[in-house]
């Protein structure tokens, strides 16, 4: 199954936790990192008052359950010292959310997919197009059609990629 992950941090070196991030998904055995974008800054969501987020999304290919894989990303930001809190969207080391998975439409209270935020988040928006540009999200209609629909963004591209499969 083909999936797409999306990568965020805005705490102990983002531009360091993101490859790394990257690294551990390249090296489990249940998943292949097929393409990872460049690294963007962008401006954070929800709490005013945190750093900056760098993001990024790659793309893999897996033959975990979607529930599964969830579980994969959640021990990744555990091992990246992510605290949870109460705070929505507040500052976090990193992130890891599955953007898409497939074709599938799934709706329950631990798994959303396609990921609720993707149509209308710059910062998800982007990063896909560099690595598949003719993207079509179930149920939300073309990348290019959503990113046509962005107001004026902000998102700004700091570095490429240093593992995984170029764009
Ligand atoms: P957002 O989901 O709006 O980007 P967030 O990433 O800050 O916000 P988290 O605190 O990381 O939210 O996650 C809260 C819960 O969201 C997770 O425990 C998980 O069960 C659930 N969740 C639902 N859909 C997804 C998905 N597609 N990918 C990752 N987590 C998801
Ligand atoms: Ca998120
Ligand atoms: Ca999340």
């Amino acid at each position: 199954m083909l999936a797409y992950i999306g990568l965020g941090s805005n705490l102990e070196s983002p531009e360091k936790q993101l490859p790394r991030a990257m690294q551990t998904l390249q090296q489990l055995p249940d998943i292949q990192l097929l393409r990872s974008s460049s690294l963007y800054r962008s401006q954070p969501m929800g709490m005013a008052g945190q750093p900056d987020f760098v993001n990024a999304v790659a793309k893999i290919s897996t033959d975990l359950y979607p529930m599964e894989l969830l579980a994969i990303l959640q021990e990744i930001e555990q091992q990246h010292q992510r605290v949870r809190t109460e705070e929505r969207w507040g500052p976090r080391t990193l992130d890891l959310d599955i953007l898409l998975y497939g074709d599938l439409q799934m709706h329950t209270k631990e798994l959303q997919i396609p990921h609720p935020g993707i149509s209308d988040r710059e910062f998800v928006l982007i990063p896909l197009q560099e690595i598949e540009g003719d993207l079509v999200i179930p149920g939300k209609g073309s990348l290019r059609e959503l990113i046509d629909k962005l107001p004026a963004y902000q998102l700004t591209r700091i570095a490429t990629p240093d593992v995984g499969a170029q764009p």
